[in-house]
């Protein structure tokens, strides 16, 4: 069953929202597999197939009808050449009065925007263009009468095929057509012709008339396809988008302790050192301790879980929106911290070491008997942000020489000295 779709205001959903509507979303893929001519649009769709339709319909219908007028002028200017001078005035009459009442028709079209408007005022059109025909046909006599009739059938057929109407409202259009010819063939001058000519003609155009509005419908039908069809090719191509920005975030994220991979690190550090503008930076390189030990005494699945409790540690005194953490490989881990300074960064690094060793997981192969982090901490102005990485690792050795379990800040690059 399809939900309600209507918002507070009642107001059709827009395509926009039809897509995100899970519901919506599966009956227009239900919808997009369904043969073209059994295609039957629910309430919800159809309303947003009006709404996203409704600019180029009121165009087309509105132009059909000011197309229709201008015809009819044309036909008022040929007329002072063509008929005799006792019905002239009355043909040109009528040609002035259809032109007014589809332009007027026009005009409401304009206004009202809306589909069942346009559909009843296609209908009314027509009916005063047959009626006008049958008046000329009065006035021109015999011999142009069935030429009257002939334009009045051949204007309400284009009317079947070009105006964007609902079926509904073509059926209504077709047989409402039809009923008033048959009673204009039958009261008019027409009305002379022979009972056979008769049936000849009602048969030729009522055929032509029920051809044109079942070729309509196949036309309506293909236009709610490709409506479908659009809609489901933008479905699949927001789930690619989506599918696309998981398999990126994969990509670049460790398996293991759900941090940034060394892809992502590279990537990250590439894109910093191409925007030396944003100042200054810290690269934090860690380094757990006689974690071959760990793996060695408790196992290399404790091992893992150990990894998962230290990155979620660091995690933790990081700030996340602006930091970036990644495993770098092994047992290290690397973070780069936008826009801190050296004291700033050495606090941070000293922040974290403790967290980890407070955090006392048991390492029985550490001298303390807890999992310990050692870490190298290299700030760089932007003028020497491309050894930042070498010089965090030689501040890591160096905290490893010196006893591990401790912070080093490396010096600052050469270039920078102070002689
Ligand atoms: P140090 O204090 O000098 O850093 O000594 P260490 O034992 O931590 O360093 P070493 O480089 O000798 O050992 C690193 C170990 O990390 C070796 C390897 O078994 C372990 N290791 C690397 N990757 C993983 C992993 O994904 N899971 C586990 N459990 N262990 C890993
Ligand atoms: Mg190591
Ligand atoms: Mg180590």
């Amino acid at each position: 069953m399809v939900e309600s779709l209507s918002d507070d205001a009642g107001q059709a959903f827009s395509t926009d929202r039809l897509l995100q509507h899970p519901a919506m979303a599966a009956t227009l893929i239900a919808l997009s597999k369904v043969r073209t001519r059994d295609l039957v649009l629910p309430p919800q769709i159809h309303d947003a197939y009006l709404e996203h339709t409704r600019h180029t319909r009121t165009k087309i219908n509105a132009g059909w009808m000011l197309w229709a007028a201008a015809l009819n002028i044309l036909c008022c200017a040929l007329a002072f050449f063509i008929v005799p001078p006792g019905a002239l005035e009355q043909v040109v009459v009528a040609r002035i009065a259809i032109s007014l009442v589809l332009a007027l028709g026009a005009g409401a079209i304009f206004l009202a925007r809306r589909s069942d408007v346009e559909g009843l005022l296609t209908i009314a059109v027509c009916l005063a263009v047959v009626a006008l025909a049958g008046f000329m046909a009065e006035q021109a006599r015999q011999h142009f009468a069935e030429r009257y009739v002939v334009h009045a059938i051949f204007m309400c057929g284009t009317a079947i095929v070009i105006s964007r109407i609902a079926w509904r409202d073509t059926v209504a259009l077709t047989t409402s057509v039809m009923t008033a010819l048959a009673i204009l063939m039958a009261t008019s001058p027409t009305a002379d012709l022979s009972i056979a000519e008769k049936l000849q003609m009602a048969a030729f155009f009522g055929v032509g008339l029920i051809g044109l509005a079942l070729a309509k419908r196949a036309m309506n039908k293909l236009q709610y396809r490709v409506f479908v069809l659009g809609l489901v090719d933008r479905l699949k191509m927001a789930e690619i988008e989506e599918m696309n920005g998981r398999l990126h975030a994969i990509a670049r994220t460790d398996a293991l302790t759900a941090v940034s991979n060394r892809r992502g690190f590279d990537e990250a550090y590439a894109a910093l050192q191409g925007r030396p503008e944003r100042g200054q930076c810290a690269v934090l390189m860690m380094d757990i301790d006689h974690f071959k030990g760990l793996n060695d005494t408790r196992g290399h699945a404790a091992g893992d879980e150990c990894l998962r409790a230290v990155a979620g540690v660091i995690s933790g005194e990081l700030r996340h929106s602006r930091d970036l953490l990644a495993r770098f490989g092994g047992e290290e881990f690397v973070a780069i911290l936008p826009e801190v300074d050296g004291q700033q960064a050495l606090s941070i690094a000293e922040r974290i070491r403790a967290a980890v060793e407070a955090r006392g997981v048991a390492n029985p192969a550490a001298p303390g008997g807890v999992l310990t982090l050692s870490v190298g901490v290299a700030v760089s102005p932007p003028a020497a942000i491309e050894r930042l990485v070498a010089r965090a690792d030689a501040a890591l050795y160096e905290a490893k020489s010196g006893g591990r379990n401790a912070v080093r800040l490396a010096a600052p690059p050469a270039a920078l000295r102070v002689a």
